[in-house]
Parts: structure tokens; C-alpha cells; sequence
């Protein structure tokens, strides 16, 4: 049987995506080719980024809307370096809210002045900063959506003129937001998505053409715009399966749908954390995230105990990040709610047995 996969990332995809991208790689649209062996060029190829690029800007609601979807390769790490790259002439605000952020805003630094106008990094991003003012001459205002090894999730995004760029990995797809305030979003595939491989970049194209540098073609937006996503060979099998969870997403109902899903799951496992004397949720309440909940045990002395029976319960991938230890359960979209209960049970069963 499947194991109840929390792992953060890459993470857990439909099994009806897996079914369709196995096949794909034997006998690509009863063409008698694999899907990983035909050119990227091929009409059978570009029908399916250019499904995927629109799957995207249709489930966020931004088609026609002066947006435009790549698939890039490099991983939201490249992204780092791409937005300031692209879109820093001066001066560039930043919220310091996690692991990644923090690699952004080192990132940033090569291209010009960052400002970091909030940080929860001296308590070990557990909580969002709030309150924070972002300078009206800043060329960008740059967040995380969801901090994926901390646990934590902005619930509202500043109002402010100046473009608003997300970096949102792992939570893209997991909640309706209004989208449309957003300038430029990126997140890496392998989170909510598809495969490692592939890094899904959502631009304003009007963002673009404002800064003095000159801009290496790969790094350049604007050249991936023009080349429709295909400046060079694009990560094939990522953007395929990619496109295969999209269009999931869109059968099963969208993010509206997922929405609701998602949250139940939450609710469950953060009712369980609040109510079980044995744990302890790492987040403020209030920025908790829906997609990685982050939680220790009150008493170290039951961790062999407890890892051995989420184990034995098939239970895969819920230690927390290297960085930081404790557990993490991540429920993308794909997690069903039952594999939740599964850890609740097995939760329930250690309080029993001590
Ligand atoms: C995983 C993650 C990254 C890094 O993604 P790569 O694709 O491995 O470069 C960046 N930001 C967030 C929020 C992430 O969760």
C-alpha cells in the first residue's frame, strides 16, 4: 500500500498524475515514443506547455489579465537571484520571514540596497511580522507566502503601489487569494506541483524593462516571454506532469475546492496538536500554516517511541527540516484527508500507551 507521504518536498502528487505520467514515459500519445524522447519542438510537446502555461493563469484567475506563465528551470533558488536581477535598480524591501526569504534577501544584496522591513528571525520565525511599512520608492516589495521549514503562512498580503512579488513554493494552489495584487510569483514545482525540475513563474509582463543592467539571456524574463517559455530545452517530463496536476486541480474543482480541503486538514491535525498534552505546536496560532505544520513533543524522551509507530502506521517524511529538528506534517493538495487521521490515530495511540 502507499505510504501517507508528509514529506515536505518534493512531495506527494495525485496517483491518477502518476498513473497518466507513467505511461507517458513508455508510449507518449500512442505515438510509440516516450515523452522524454521526442523534441521539445514537436507539436505534441508544445500542446502541452502551452497547456500548462494556461491551466495556470486560468486556476489563479489571471488570464487576460497582462500576465504571463513560464516554466523555468533552477528552482526558486534561481528565482532569488532572477527577481533582483530583473527588477532592482536601486533599492528593494524585503520581509524576513523564514529559510528561503533569508537566501532571497542574500541573494538580492549582489544587485543593490535590500531593506528588510520586518524579520522574525531572532525567534526563530515562528510567527509573521506584522505592521511593518514598505517604502514607496522601493523598485519591489518581496515575501514569502508560506514558509515551508518554519510552519508559518502570511494571511494577508501589505497594500502597497509598489509591485508585489511572492515567492510562493509551497503554498501556490493551496488557498484562494486575490492574485491580481500580485506582480510577479514564483514557485518551484516539486512542492504543490509536479516534479523537481520545473519552477513556475507568473509575471506582470508591464513589471519588466525597467532596470539599466544588462540581463544574461537565461536570466532574462523578458526573453523567456518572448521565446514562450522555450528560450532553450524546457524540463519536459516536470512540465508535463506539472501540467497533468493543473489540469487534476481543475477537474477536481480548483482551488476553491482544494481550499476546503486543505483547511479541514489542518483543522484536524492543529485540534489534535491544542488538545493532546504530549505536543506543541512551534507557530503563533494565528500564522499558522495550512500546508507544514510544524509541532514537537513536550517530553524528548518519547521520540524513539513515537517515530517508530508513525512508521509502522506507513507513515513517510514527517521529521521536521534539518535545520530546525521536531516534526512537520506538509499536506499539499494531494494528501488525502484520511492519510491526516492516520497521524492523528497514531498521535492519540502514544497518549494512550503512557
Ligand atoms: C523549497 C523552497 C524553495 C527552494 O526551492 P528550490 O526549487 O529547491 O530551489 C524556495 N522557497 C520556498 C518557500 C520553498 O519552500
Amino acid at each position: 500500500m502507499k505510504k501517507h507521504n508528509f514529506s515536505a518536498g518534493p512531495c506527494i502528487l495525485p496517483q491518477d498524475v502518476l498513473q497518466k505520467a507513467s505511461e507517458a514515459i513508455l508510449n507518449f500519445n500512442d505515438d510509440n515514443l516516450s515523452l522524454i524522447e521526442i523534441s521539445h519542438r514537436s507539436k505534441s510537446f508544445v500542446a502541452v506547455i502551452e497547456k500548462a502555461r494556461s491551466l495556470a493563469l486560468e486556476l489563479l484567475g489571471l488570464e487576460n489579465k497582462g500576465y504571463q506563465a513560464l516554466f523555468l528551470q533552477g528552482g526558486a533558488s534561481l528565482e532569488f537571484l532572477m527577481v533582483a536581477y530583473n527588477l532592482l535598480n536601486k533599492k528593494a524591501a524585503y520581509l524576513n520571514t523564514g529559510t528561503w526569504a533569508d537566501k532571497a534577501i542574500k541573494e538580492a544584496k549582489a544587485f543593490g540596497e535590500v531593506i528588510t522591513v520586518g524579520s522574525s528571525k531572532e525567534k526563530g520565525f515562528n510567527y509573521i511580522p506584522k505592521g511593518y511599512s514598505i517604502p514607496e520608492d522601493a523598485d519591489y516589495f518581496h515575501c514569502t507566502s508560506n514558509n515551508t521549514v518554519a510552519g508559518s503562512q502570511m494571511k494577508e498580503f501589505p497594500k502597497t503601489n509598489v509591485p508585489l512579488v511572492c515567492d510562493m513554493s509551497s503554498d501556490i494552489f493551496s488557498r484562494q487569494l486575490d492574485f491580481e495584487k500580485f506582480d510577479l510569483i514564483y514557485a518551484g514545482a516539486q512542492k504543490n506541483m509536479g516534479p523537481a525540475g520545473a519552477t513556475l513563474v507568473i509575471i506582470k509582463e508591464d513589471i519588466l524593462g525597467k532596470v539599466e543592467r544588462h540581463i544574461p539571456s537565461m536570466l532574462n524574463y523578458q526573453i523567456h516571454i518572448d521565446k514562450d517559455s522555450m528560450f532553450n530545452t524546457p524540463s519536459v517530463f516536470a512540465v508535463y506532469v506539472s501540467m497533468l496536476t493543473l489540469q487534476w486541480l481543475k477537474d477536481l474543482g480548483g482551488i476553491k475546492f482544494i481550499e476546503e480541503v486543505n483547511n479541514k486538514k489542518a483543522e484536524l491535525l492543529y485540534a489534535e496538536i491544542d488538545r493532546n498534552p504530549l505536543f506543541k505546536g512551534v507557530v503563533a496560532k494565528e500564522d499558522r500554516s495550512i500546508m507544514n505544520a510544524t509541532f514537537t513533543l513536550t517530553d524528548d524522551s518519547l521520540t524513539e517511541k513515537f517515530d517508530t509507530m508513525w512508521k509502522e502506521a506507513g507513515i513517510n517524511g514527517l521529521n521536521g527540516h534539518r535545520s530546525v529538528g521536531g516534526y512537520r506534517a506538509s499536506m499539499y493538495n494531494a494528501l488525502p484527508l484520511y492519510s491526516v487521521q492516520v497521524l492523528v490515530d497514531v498521535m492519540q495511540a502514544l497518549e494512550k500507551e503512557i
